[in-house]
This record gives structure tokens, sequence and C-alpha cells, in this order.
């Protein structure tokens, strides 16, 4: 069998950064309000904002800092609740308890997405906040999230980190809730080794994040169109300091024409593959929601039928001698997205439906730079694993009497 591709290397940035970052290098100019206008940060915001179609854009150092100082602009009291999906990055849970609030986990559903009645029934009027994951792409039921917290005027951050690209009924996921934040750290669709952004329709909002992100004394002055609002706040909220440095948003800028085009290709890459995983009995890869059209760099699908979680790890040994790493969310020791590793939040609640997911939901990356071949082939390793593990690629018919 052919030798499966490398799915962990990253896409050359585009040359045109390469003049870009030797042009900041030569003048020194990498601190994002040294210049007076047009600094490469302040630009990346403006192009940002355009290409989600947002009013206003704030680019930081992650997009834990962007979830953190979304807390933050919201002006949530000390000790507020937040509902967090309990199918995230630690990142998530950890933003929350960064800006002194205490996560209240939902739970997770086979398909990757929130539970809806567990949701419903955790929103409450003590909710403060909600950020919803939409974790490796998978989007929630926006219309559903959006309209039951309208009904109690909760408002909703979009942990659209590693969902640049994604449509949710012709909106731009990060843009449905009242903050997105998304990620340029490298294994998501724009790669800066680390970065992220925010981005808000509310003036009131981004003000206070420009503040507390580390616009010290006036340089609020060179961010466009909220002027109004920022002397009410001058001196009055902390700086953080988590500015994105001139450096990194040269990197970003020329990637986003590049955006469409990875969206496109790792979608075609992530279909094709889920049809042929799809072939078998033993595995489900779960459909879009109607309304959702991905941007997928990565694949996920459930393991059925697989009683033990050695028969996983069976399966898990297979792929890997073939040379392709699968991990399975919850077998992989420490995973950063497994609940109960979440141990700095001291109690955890047991999410049995999300465990239950975690425990036979596999995990690969599919980056938009592999071709059919390379796709077609992670596909044949995998149905070769199972058959190797299962007997067959498809269940024994069930037999009367058994
Ligand atoms: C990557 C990721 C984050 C964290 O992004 P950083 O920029 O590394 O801080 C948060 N949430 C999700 C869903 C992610 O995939």
């Amino acid at each position: 069998m052919p030798i499966a591709p490398n799915v962990y290397d990253a896409e050359p940035i585009p040359d045109a950064a390469l003049a870009e970052v030797t042009r900041l290098l030569q003048s020194g100019d990498l601190f994002r309000y040294t210049a007076p206008q047009n600094a490469p940060v302040s630009l990346l915001e403006a192009e940002f904002a355009a290409f989600l179609g947002s009013r206003f854009a704030l680019a930081v150092s992650s997009c834990s800092a962007a979830l953190f100082l979304s807390l933050r602009a919201l002006d949530l009291p000390r000790g507020a609740r937040v509902l967090i999906p309990g199918f995230t990055f630690a990142a998530v849970p950890s933003a929350v308890v960064h800006a002194d609030c205490v996560p209240v986990l939902i739970e997770v559903g086979q398909n990757f997405r929130i539970d809806l009645a567990d949701f419903n029934a955790r929103l409450d009027d003590d909710i403060a906040a909600v950020i919803i994951s939409h974790m490796r792409g998978h989007t929630s039921d926006m219309d559903a999230i959006m309209a039951a917290c309208a009904q109690r005027d909760i408002p909703v951050i979009e942990d659209a980190a590693h969902s640049l690209g994604t449509v949710w009924k012709g909106r731009n996921i990060g843009t449905i809730g009242r903050i997105g934040c998304f990620s340029f750290q490298s294994y998501k669709m724009i790669n800066a080794g680390e970065g992220g952004i925010l981005v808000t329709d509310d003036a009131e909002v981004i003000a206070r994040a420009i503040i507390m992100s580390g616009a010290y004394e006036h340089n609020w002055r060179k961010h466009p169109g909220v002027q109004a609002n920022f002397a009410e706040w001058q001196n009055r909220l902390p700086l953080y300091n988590m500015r994105m440095s001139n450096l990194s948003a040269a990197l970003i800028r020329p990637q986003l024409p590049e955006v469409a085009r990875r969206v496109r290709d790792g979608r075609a890459n992530h279909d094709h593959l889920a049809g042929v995983l799809n072939g078998s009995d033993w595995i489900e890869v779960p459909p879009p929601l109607p309304g959702e059209s991905r941007a997928p760099d990565s694949i996920q699908f459930n393991l059925l039928g697989f009683d033990t979680d050695d028969e996983v790890r069976a399966l898990l040994a297979q792929t890997a001698a073939r040379g392709v790493a699968l991990q399975v969310f919850g077998l992989s020791q420490d995973n950063a997205r497994a609940f109960w590793n979440w141990r700095f939040l001291g109690d955890i609640p047991d999410l049995p439906a999300t465990r239950a997911m975690l425990m036979r939901a596999c995990d690969m990356r599919l980056p938009a730079r592999l071709t059919r071949a390379e796709v077609d082939v992670i596909g044949a390793v995998i149905l070769d694993a199972v058959a190797a593990v299962k007997g067959d690629l498809h269940r024994p018919p069930l037999r009367f009497g058994t």
C-alpha cells in the first residue's frame, strides 16, 4: 500500500509575506502603535472585518486572549456563570476561569454539536453569557441557540477558532453572536504560528476590548470608527497587553485571499473521505446540519459497534502501523479536548453523553493541500484497519432468534 501522507506539514506562507516581513525588519517597525496610521495590524483588522462582514475587528495574541477579552468586554461580574460546551479545547474553560467567571458545561451529542435539550435545561436567568465552540468547524444549531439566548437577553460569544470559512444559513460563523473569536495558530485555517482576532458589531464591546488589549494612553485613537466610546473608558479599565505584533499581521494578510481555496479544497477532501468511510457499517461521519456549509481541515467520525476500548486501541494500532495517525479524543492521554482532563476547574461534572462520544470519536487532520490520491490512501488505510479488527467492513446481518 502507498505511503500515507504527512498531515502535519503546513502550507508555505505566500511569497508576499516575505517582502513585507523584510520591510518590517529593516525598519524595525514591529509595534502596532508606532506608525501614525496603516500599521499592518490595523490593515489586517480592516481587511478581516470586511472579509467577514463585521463592523469591527481587534487583532490580539491568540484566540484564547480574544475569548478572555470578550468576557471582560461584556463586563460580567466576578463569579458570573458562563455556559460552555463539554466538548471544546481546554482554552475555553481556561479563558472563563481567567476572566473570574465560572464555567457551566453543556452536553455535546454524537454529532459533535451542542445537545439542545441539555442546553435549554441549563440556560436559566443565572447564566450571564454563553460561549459556543464550533468545534473542528462543526456548527451547532445557531438559530435555536440565538433564539433561546435572545429571549433571556444573554450574550453569545462564538469560539470560531477553527471555523474560519464556515457558513450558517448564508452568515459567516463568528458574526452571528455578539462577538466572534478566531485563531491564527498553525493548525487553523490561517497560519501565523500564533495570533487571534475578535469581531463584533457592538461599538461598546470593541471599545472596551481595544483598551484592555493594551491600547494604553491614547493609542485607541488609531482604531477607526468608535472614537466617541473610548473617552469614557480611558483609565477605567485594566490593560492586559494581548496585542498582536506587526510581524504576525504581515504573515496573516496575504493568507486571507487563500481562504476561499482552502475552504473549497478542504471541503472536497473531507466530503470525499467521508463518503469512503461511510461505506463501512462500523464508521459514521455525521452529516452537516441543514444550512451549514463547512470549512473542514480535519475529519471526525464515530466508531460504531466497538464494544470495548481495547477494540478501539487495536484499530488505532492498525492505522498507526499503516502510517495514519488517528486519535480517539477520550483515549489519548491528557487530551486537551476531554473535559475530565480540565482538572484546573476543581469540580468537574460528569457528562455521560459527551463522555460516550469522546470514547468513540476519531480525529484526524486533513489539510486542504492533500491530493485526492493522498486522501484515498488515508481512506484505504482506515478501512483496511477496520476490516483487520472487525473481520469485515460490514456488520453481519441480524439473524432470527439472536
Ligand atoms: C485552537 C482553538 C482555540 C485556541 O486558540 P489559540 O489561538 O491557540 O488560543 C480555542 N478554541 C478552539 C475550538 C480551538 O480549536
